[in-house]
């Protein structure tokens, strides 16, 4: 049994965040999301398309990431440290492993796994796996 946050949960509490994480894509990305949530009800497994969803941003991402590493230490406090981090995480994190389409000039924008477990995304406008590149400095 998990009683840990899933990402169903995750997705529903993110939508009211969007439109301060993504501006004017937040739009796009609701309505996918809402769709997911959908099917979630219907009993689908959506959890890799919600991933890869919210790891399509580095603001959504760096959301997601912090919500579940909160919950991860089952306390709620942490969970607030977590928010008031958000902005320097990634940043303040020397090697962290990064994700791109392999296509140059690909307009995807980067991922970032939570864990070695994540299933690596794959580019919606080439249909190909993410390579692990360099994080840039
Ligand atoms: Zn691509």
């Amino acid at each position: 049994m998990t009683d840990s946050m899933s990402l169903v949960e995750i997705a529903r509490e993110i939508r009211s965040q969007l439109p301060e994480l993504l501006r004017e894509q937040a739009e796009a990305v609701d309505q996918t999301l809402a769709k997911l949530l959908e099917q979630a009800e219907a009993g689908e497994d959506v959890d890799y398309e919600i991933r890869i969803l919210l790891g399509k941003h580095q603001a959504t991402d760096t959301w997601k990431r912090d919500r579940l590493q909160g919950i991860s230490l089952d306390s709620l406090d942490s969970v607030d440290k977590g928010f008031n981090s958000l902005a320097g995480d990634i940043a303040d994190t020397p090697n962290v492993a990064k994700y791109a389409c392999p296509i140059e000039g690909c307009s995807s924008l980067f991922w970032f796994p939570i864990d070695v477990s994540d299933p690596i995304p794959v580019c919606e406008t080439h249909n190909l796996e993410f390579k692990r590149v360099a994080a840039s400095s």
